[in-house]
Parts: structure tokens; sequence; C-alpha cells
């Protein structure tokens, strides 16, 4: 499995899919990926004899939920709720990977919206003053006129 760009694996197990996706012939043994990004599963597993094809491939914004049912005289299973089916991986530790797929999930930062700029203009108004003896404009706070120098 290629990793995209800021993308790092969390874990991979040998894995077997049972059902819960379509077509059915994609059922069988291949590797199940968690990034923390995605959970990818890629069937095949006979090295050389078929390029690996990936069935599952689902951005964990798609992953709904996990849950590891367990069957009467069998053992446990991992199974996903996507967007776009439910597939059932026969795992190792099923719960551990669902404690994963969920960790990650919630890892993800939520889309955020473009932060906003806030503008703050300051004015600054500066006030003048007319002197009245020679009618130079001085500043508000000036004790004497800049120009004559009398008493504001
Ligand atoms: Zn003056």
């Amino acid at each position: 499995m290629l990793l995209r760009r800021g993308e790092t694996l969390v874990r991979s197990a040998y894995a077997v899919l049972e059902g819960g996706v379509t077509p059915e012939s994609s059922v069988g043994p291949g590797v199940l990926y968690l990034t923390n990004h995605r959970l990818v599963f890629e069937r095949g597993h006979r090295r050389g004899r078929h390029p690996n094809s990936t069935v599952v491939n689902a951005s964990l914004d798609d992953v709904h939920d996990v849950a590891v049912p367990r069957r009467r005289l069998r053992t446990s299973r991992l199974a996903v709720e996507l967007t776009h089916g439910r597939p059932v991986f026969d795992v190792l530790e099923p719960e551990v990977w669902a404690r994963a797929i969920a960790e990650a999930k919630r890892a993800v930062p939520e889309p955020t919206a473009p932060p906003v700029v806030e503008r703050v203009t300051i004015e600054r108004h500066v006030v003048k003053v007319r002197c009245r003896f020679c009618l130079t404009l001085a500043g508000e706070l000036d004790r004497r006129c800049p120009s004559c120098g009398a008493p504001l």
C-alpha cells in the first residue's frame, strides 16, 4: 500500500475479509492497514501470482462505527461500518483494532474554517486647537503655541 503525503501507518496485519462488501468475490485473505487517515484492505496474499487489489479504501471520515460482534463458538470479528458497506474481518485482536481505529478517527482534525483575520483599524484622532493669538494650529495637549509661545 502506498502512503500518501502526511500519512503514517498505525498498524497492519494479515486479515481475512469475510463479507460485507461488493462484489462478494473480493472476500478472502489480504492485509488490513490502518493509517492516520484511512482504513485499507488489500486482497491478495499469494506472492507474485496476482497483483494486490485494494478492496477497502475508506477515509476515517467514512468510518461510522467499529464493532467486535461476538459469535457463539466462534472467534470474534472486526466489523467496520462504512458509508458504503460493512466489511467484516477475521483478524487477530479485533478489540485492539477497534480501539486503534476509534482513536485514529478521533485524532483526525475536524475540517476547519479558514482562520478569521480580524482587521483592526486603529484610528488616532488628533485634535488640533487654534492659537487665539497667531491662529497657528497646535496639538490638543500642547501647553504653549508652537509658533508664538502663547499659553493655550
Ligand atoms: Zn500662537
